[in-house]
């Protein structure tokens, strides 16, 4: 397993079309098996048990057919960076053709916050909105910042991960005062073990991110388990990585809420063409093409650092889940 990854093995620098959080490239590596292709992108910050799951979901991908599509199109939201300025939420939000649902990322600066907002709402008015906090916010912040939004721009979809834990999340709605739906999304992912979370009373609805949860099957587990809905969403993920994504949320019987998967077209360049209609995206296994494999091949000290993370990673304990899962046989 190991060697054919390695062997097929490719790193690609994708830029991004706008500079947020001062990120301009996303570097992932892909690999193909008898199913297709993988894609194992952990942040680089992450160690290689923190990788495990990234890998074992690549392996799955490559390897393992993906369960039965129930919708040919997924409905995605827009997705608009911490950015600030009328012109250029407008510009980001051009970029996602009929999307009726607008993520916005929050949590740094109140003010600047709203003001987001208020353009993102003024840029496509009749969109819902969402907010992500990425667990910035402590309780008593939180509850500011949502009492203002709400006064501002009245319901809004659900705000993900507010505060950083469980018992902030609970604590946020008993002090809040009114209702309001909390999706959680570091609390599943980075936990030990997402079966073993009691999200009552805390959380409504389920972020479900395939490479960060260890793969479709282990993803769908999660969701079932806690028996709330859910919304598959992405990171920066190339074509490869959103179209994993899409079969996870082409499994489910009803899409009651846009997935987070049209993140690819933060993307300047990207491996496959993934087109965005009147926003949906089609349900596809894609294909890196060789073109932009050459186009945006990373440099061979890349290749280096990406072999020896798939190596540690696999060692790490990667080998040991992949030898436990029976689809892999
Ligand atoms: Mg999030």
């Amino acid at each position: 397993m190991l060697d054919s990854i390695l062997e097929s093995l490719r790193v690609v620098n994708l830029p991004t079309k706008t500079d947020f959080r001062s990120i301009t490239h996303r570097e992932v590596a892909l690999f193909s098996g008898a199913a297709g292709w993988g894609e194992f992108a952990p942040f680089l910050e992450y160690g290689p048990r923190e990788s495990i799951p990234w890998l074992v979901s690549a392996i799955e991908s490559a390897c393992v057919p993906a369960p039965i599509a129930k919708h040919e199109w997924i409905r995605v939201n827009a997705t608009l960076p911490a950015v600030n300025g009328q012109e250029k939420v407008a510009e980001i939000l051009s970029w996602f053709p009929g999307c009726d649902t607008i993520k916005i990322k929050v949590g740094a600066n109140l003010q600047e916050d709203l003001v987001r907002i208020s353009h993102a709402k003024s840029a496509r008015p009749s969109a819902r909105i969402r907010l992500d906090v990425n667990g910035n916010w402590s309780v008593d912040q939180a509850v500011t910042a949502l009492r203002a939004t709400y006064e501002n721009f009245g319901e809004i979809e659900y705000v993900e991960q507010p505060c950083a834990t469980l018992d902030e999340l609970r604590e946020l709605k008993k002090k809040i005062g009114f209702p309001f739906l909390i999706a959680g999304d570091e609390v599943i992912r980075k936990s030990a073990d997402p079966f073993a979370l009691d999200l009552r009373g805390a959380v409504d609805v389920v972020m479900l991110k395939v490479a960060p949860l260890g793969g479709i099957r282990r993803a769908r587990e999660i969701a079932d388990h806690h028996g709330l809905p859910s919304v598959v969403s992405s990171a920066l993920d190339s074509a490869v990585g959103i179209s994993t994504g899409l079969r996870l949320a082409a499994s489910f019987d009803s899409q009651t809420f846009s997935a987070g998967l049209a993140t690819g077209q933060l993307l300047a360049g990207d491996v496959a063409e993934f087109p965005l209609v009147d926003g949906r995206i089609q349900v596809a296994q894609v294909m890196p093409t060789l073109e932009a494999l050459a186009k945006y091949e990373a440099t061979p000290d890349r290749y280096t650092f990406w072999r020896e993370r798939v190596m540690q990673t696999w060692d790490a304990g990667a080998r040991d889940q992949v030898a436990r899962e029976e689809w892999i046989a």
